[in-house]
């Protein structure tokens, strides 16, 4: 989408990929709030989680026009990629996702941040 941040970053125009496949691309927040601090976004230009549309219950999934479902399969194995790239996978991280003003999503594709490299607080807020 245009004027979008977030696609152009995943369509690595900006050349700050850390992690990228067909669907999905990591990159690290501009802002850390950790030692690792990156977030994961699809390809394709969702706002958030209430705009996810995963079909019926018998829905298949055509590879020509890949349903949500496959976005969020391929977000959660590059979450996993990512963790493997910053060295946390055994440490730990915490996955969010912010959705809608009470959560205060600034940027309006969806993205999960994944943070660590630290020991994080118990309480998440
Ligand atoms: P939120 O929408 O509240 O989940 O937060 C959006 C996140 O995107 C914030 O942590 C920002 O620091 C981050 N962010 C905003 N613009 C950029 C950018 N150009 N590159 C990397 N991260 C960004
Ligand atoms: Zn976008």
């Amino acid at each position: 989408m245009e004027d979008c941040i977030f696609c152009k970053i995943a369509n690595g125009e900006m050349g700050t990929l850390i992690y990228e496949n067909e669907y999905v691309a990591a990159f690290d927040d501009i802002n850390p709030q950790a030692p690792v601090h990156t977030l994961v976004v699809p390809k394709k230009h969702i706002e958030s989680i209430e705009d996810l549309h995963f079909g019926g219950e018998n829905h298949e999934c055509n590879h020509d026009e890949p349903c949500d479902g496959k976005y969020i399969k391929e977000l959660f194995k590059a979450i996993k990629e990512v963790a493997k790239i910053k060295g946390i996978s055994e440490s730990g991280y915490r996955v969010i996702s912010n959705c809608g003003k009470d959560a205060k999503q600034t940027v309006n594709h969806l993205h999960f941040h994944i943070i660590g490299g630290r020991e994080l607080n118990v309480q998440i807020l």
